[in-house]
Order: C-alpha cells, then structure tokens, then sequence
C-alpha cells in the first residue's frame, strides 16, 4: 500500500490532500471536476480557470513536442499587483507616510518577455528594476518607461556601467547607484565631473543580523558584499569633504534568497532602520530605504521555517518591515522613506509551469518464488529465503539486516565462481521480495527504525520522463531545491504506484527522489499506472524563478519550447507566444561546433563507406537525410 492507498476510496479533494495542491498552489492552481489541474490567475473568479489539459491539446494541435515550458503573464500581473497592494495597505493601515517603490531583480528571469511584462504591469505602481550587471542595464534601459520607478544599479560597476546610469539620471530616470566595495566611489564622482551629471548614491551595507535558510551566507559580517560600519564612515566622511553628501539618498542590503523565518526579517530591517536615522542625523538627504529581496515563496505548502517554505504570508512581511521602520524612526523624528524592496523570487516563481511526458516505466514488481527451494539449494540462498518466509511486523529490522547480510555473502560466492549466474538471479529476487515485504509491514508502524526511513525509494517506480533536471530545474540538483510535481490529470483515480522520476540524460544525478511534504521530505512520489497508449503528463510547478537561465546544456539538451498563455476572464484562453526551443543544430553550435562542415564531414565519411562497398550512393542520400533531420530537430525525445 502506498499513502495514497491508506487514505481510502479516490476523489478529487484526496488528489488535493495529497499533492498539497491548496497549500502551495496560493489559489492560482486547483483541481477540476474532472480531475484536471486548474490554472486561474483570478482568484476570485473561478470561471475563468483553464485545464492545463486544454492548454497541452492546444499546444499538440500546434504541432509543439514536450517538455514545455508555459507562462502565465495574468499571474505575473497578479503578483505584482499583490505585492504593491499588500504593502499600500499596510502603509495605509499603519499611517506610515513615505510609499512603497518596488523593484524587479533582472537576475531572477531576464527572458525579455519577463522585463517586457513586469515594466508593462508595473506601471500603474511604478514597479521598477534592478539590475547587477551592465548587460541588465542596458535591457532594463531598453524597456523602461516610467520616470517615477526606481532603477536600482546594484553589482560591480565599471566606467561604462556608470555612464549608462549617468545618461539614465539626465533623462529623467530615477537611477541609484548602489557602491558594494568602497573603490566605486571614486569611479562614480570621477564619471560624473567629466559628464557633469550627479548621480543618486546609494550605500549597501553588510548587518549583523544573520538569517536561516539556503543562502545564509549574504548576511551577516561574512557576506562578502556591502560594506561595513566603518567603511561607511568613511564614505559620509568622503562626500562630505567633496561637498557632495547631498547624493546620499538611499540604503540598501540584501540577506539573500528565500528566507524562511520572519523573524530574520524583522531583526535585519530594525537593525538596517537604526542605520538610516543615524545617515539622516549625518545630514544625508536620504528619503530611500532599499531592503533587497528574500521575501520567501512556500513552495511545499507547509507555512513552515523549513528551507523551502516561509512562516509569513506576504501581507504579514509587509505588515512587519512598515511597523518596524516605523517602530525606529517615529521615536527619532525622521522623516519616512520610500521603502522599496527588489523581490524577485515571489513576484515570478508562480508564473511558470513545466509540463513534460512520461516515456516509460520501470515498475517494481514481486519476483515470482518457487515454494520451495530446491534440497541442493546453496545454505546462503536458504538462509536468505528463509528471513523472506519469517517477516513480521516485530522483526522488520532484524530481517533487513539478515537479508542484507545474506544477499552481501551470496555477491561474495559469486565472485569466487562458487555459485552460478542462475542461482545469484534466484537470490536477488527472493532478497527484493524481501525488501518490498518490509516495506509493506512498515507502512503499518508510526516510528520506523531509521535504517528503513529511505526503504520505499529502493523499491519505487521509476518514471522516465522527457526532461532535463540540469536544464529546466537545476536548482532541484544543484541545491535540492522541492518544487511541487504532480500529474495534471487523472487525479479522480487512485495513484497505486510510488515513484521517482529520472530525466533522459544519461547523468545519474538526473533523478528527482525527494518530494514536498507537509511534514517531512518524502522519498516517493505517488503516480498512476501508465494506460497503454495515453500519454501521461505530470507538471513541475513554481519554476518562474532562477530555474530558466540557470540552467545548463548537460548532455546537449537545450532549451524547452516556451508557450505563453494569456488567460480572459470569460475562461477562454489564447496562447500569445511561442518560442521553439533549442534544435540539436543550436545546441552544438553553443560548443563551437559548425553545423556545416559537420555535413560536410560526414558527406566525405559516408562516400568512402560507397567505396568501400558499405553502403550504397542511395543508401548515402538516406543518410545523409536522417542526419540532417537530426540537426534541425528538438533536443527532446520526439513522437
Ligand atoms: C538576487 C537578488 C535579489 C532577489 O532576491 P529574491 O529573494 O529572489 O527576491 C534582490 N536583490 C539583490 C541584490 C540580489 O542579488
């Protein structure tokens, strides 16, 4: 029995419990009628949600193979829209009496089509941008129109960066130039005399305040961005000897990515806060706080400071950074900034979904036993067949071991040329019987030993699916990020099998063995039997951010075909854009690989395989066909 299983006869509200769908889905995903995953980025209007089912027909009848990788620029428009809400109310709620600007960090998704939306929905909050490169400058430039949004220059700057800034201040853009290392100031107030612009300084400082979570080591006196206490004295000193402290306008920090605990939060901006007031008593005109990023997304539904949830829903951050401010500043008579945060994380993970098919199935299955073992049988394989005939619920961990024990000694005999091919295969299958059988009885005890914590995934199907792991969710490998994965339909029946699903590069990291759980990790994930002939698709939900260019061409499997999804609020839907991914041609050609002369190559190759009677002149031209449609074609398998 898998947990599935035990939760009894299947329906709709049983697929929702157990893929936790209402707990990470932030209503945006849900369950039909039909037992089709839902995507409505209206919470509020549930008419008009869209199958993905619809969506994937749509996709087919276009003549687009699997994986996809689908946008939804309605939720892009609803997170920013959130966002921007949930900090106006808290601001109007608390009477704080300075705005909120928030920023876009480029880094979390360049896709143009990213910037190009959240320029495009963000202009009525006059939501800005950030950028940490020169090559993010220069796509922030080349989208961004409002004049009141911040664009916020963080990252190493060198003279032509600048320039770029100084051009974006002179017309008209809110532009700061955020110094990490003290060295850039001196860059900016030398650029600035030869254009004779000024520039908006703004001062990234390390705190001491460290926080949990993935990338703890943005924070605290460790990071090895921002400045310290001193070497911010020094910089007011500075400014203020060439007269220009009147640039200083804004603070700024960053803790690092996806913090779980609010806690943190709060402590790193009351200690950043006390910062401020003490930059505008150093008469610095300031009038901007900048808290970075970090603001959390729940991706296992747990609500929970685990790694890769939050303990905090987005109103109470907002609630929390405003009182805070409040909470040092109204004791000191300081003015309130402008706060602005640079969330990347939150404001797109949502957005994307990877859809991809199964290809095939390797099922765990009861080996077939004789009743009785043959009498000149080797003791090893008796001994070992025997722990199998003797498991109860009250002996599972002496039986593990035994089995363990047993099967190691049976290898040994093999090796020395003591047992043969037929009888090693006998012994492997009575010893995974034997591990299937303990499982089993597991399920029926609350607190398993822990040798046997990690049993149902040395027994689970495994799923190959068409994807890279390295590509589309390098995070899910590189640091064992969760992200939520489901099927997207069929979840009115009853997922009988425990699974992982491996991707189709030949790299045994290329495997997802761990999965969200409310409460723990789980080793499987439970999946229905594949039907003859259907295509079975499951989606990687949450993938909106980092996971796009991050990811890498491992085994030259390049980028996933794209669709982008506009959905109306009568419940029609219009796919606004495709991109084809990568063709094998592309792919190579990233590793300096020429497409021509390896035509070329293999033309010569194959005309000697005709003279040396190989092939024939028409078996070439088929050839060379094939390998010409393998140049052109997906990267992915195709049907
Ligand atoms: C990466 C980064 C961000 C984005 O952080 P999220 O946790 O994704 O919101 C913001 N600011 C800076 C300086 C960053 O480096």
């Amino acid at each position: 029995m898998n947990k599935a299983e035990v939760l009894g006869r299947w329906t709709k509200e049983k697929s929702e419990e157990l893929y936790g769908i209402k707990n990470w889905g932030n209503s945006y995903f849900s369950i039909s009628d039909k037992g089709e995953v839902l995507v409505n980025p209206y919470k509020d209007n549930a008419s008009s949600a869209i199958s993905l089912m619809d969506i994937i027909s749509g996709i087919r009848d276009r003549g687009l193979d699997m994986p996809v990788l689908l946008r939804f620029e309605n939720i892009l428009d609803s997170q920013i829209s959130f966002l921007n809400n949930s900090f106006n109310e808290a601001m109007k709620k608390l009477n704080y009496k300075g705005v909120y600007r928030g920023v876009y960090p480029i880094k979390v998704n360049q896709q143009q089509q990213v910037i190009e939306e959240v320029t495009k929905f963000g202009q009525r909050y006059h939501h800005g941008l950030e950028v940490g490169s020169k090559a993010e400058m220069i796509a922030a430039l080349s989208l961004m129109k409002d004049k009141e949004a911040c664009l916020i220059c963080n990252g190493y700057k060198d003279e032509e960066f600048i320039d770029l800034g100084l051009y974006a201040v002179k017309m008209g853009f809110n532009c700061f130039f955020v110094i990490e290392i003290p060295y850039e100031l001196d860059l900016v107030m030398e650029r600035s005399k030869a254009l004779g612009i000024k520039p908006n300084i703004g001062i990234r400082i390390k705190l001491s305040s460290r926080v949990g979570g993935h990338w703890t080591e943005s924070s605290g006196d460790r990071s090895i961005f921002g400045l310290n206490v001193s070497q911010l004295i020094t910089i007011v000193d500075k400014l203020k000897e060439i007269n220009m402290l009147d640039c200083l306008k804004l603070l700024h920090y960053h803790l690092g990515s996806q913090i779980p605990n609010i806690r943190d939060i709060r402590s790193a901006v009351l200690e950043a806060t006390r910062i401020y007031s003490e930059l505008v008593k150093e008469g610095a005109p300031m009038g901007y706080l900048d808290l970075g990023g970090g603001l959390a997304v729940d991706y296992d539904g747990s609500n929970t400071n685990f790694v890769n949830s939050r303990n905090y829903s987005i109103e109470e951050y907002c609630t929390d950074i405003v009182e805070a401010v409040m909470s040092i500043l109204d004791t000191q008579d300081v003015p309130h900034p402008v706060i602005v945060t640079e969330s990347g994380r939150a404001t797109v993970a949502y957005y994307s979904v990877l859809l991809f098919n199964v290809l095939d199935v390797q099922r765990f299955e009861e080996y077939e036993l004789p009743e009785k073992l043959d009498e000149n049988t080797s003791e090893q394989i008796k001994n070992l067949f025997d722990v199998y005939k003797n498991i109860s619920l009250k002996n599972i961990q002496e039986c593990y071991n035994d089995a363990l024990y047993y099967r190691d000694e049976i290898r040994d005999l093999f090796k020395h040329g003591r047992l043969s091919l037929r009888e090693r295969s006998l012994s492997e299958n009575i010893f995974w019987n034997t591990i299937n059988q303990i499982a089993k009885e597991k399920q029926k005890i609350k607190h398993a030993p822990p040798d046997l914590e990690d049993i149902e995934s040395a027994i689970a199907d495994i799923y190959y699916s068409n994807f890279s792991v390295f590509q589309s969710i390098p995070d899910s490998w590189a640091i064992d990020q969760l992200f939520p994965i489901m099927p997207v339909h069929r979840l009115l029946d009853l997922p009988k099998r425990n699974a992982i699903i491996a991707d189709i590069t030949c790299d045994c990291d290329g495997k997802i063995d761990r999965f969200i759980d409310l409460h723990d990790v789980r080793n499987t994930l439970p999946l229905h039997e594949m039907k003859n002939g259907d295509t079975y698709y499951l989606g990687v939900f949450l993938v909106g951010a980092y996971q796009e260019t991050l990811g890498d061409l491992h085994n030259l499997f390049g980028d996933t075909n794209v669709v982008s999804v506009r959905i109306n609020h009568d419940g029609t839907h219009d796919l606004v854009k495709e991109i084809h991914g990568d063709s094998v041609a592309d792919v190579l050609s990233y590793v300096e690989f020429d497409p021509k002369d390896m035509l070329v190559n293999l033309r010569q190759t194959a005309e000697e395989a005709i003279h040396e009677g190989l092939i024939s002149a028409k078996e070439r031209q088929e050839i060379m066909k094939a390998f010409d449609n393998g140049l052109r074609g997906y990267t992915y398998y195709e049907d």
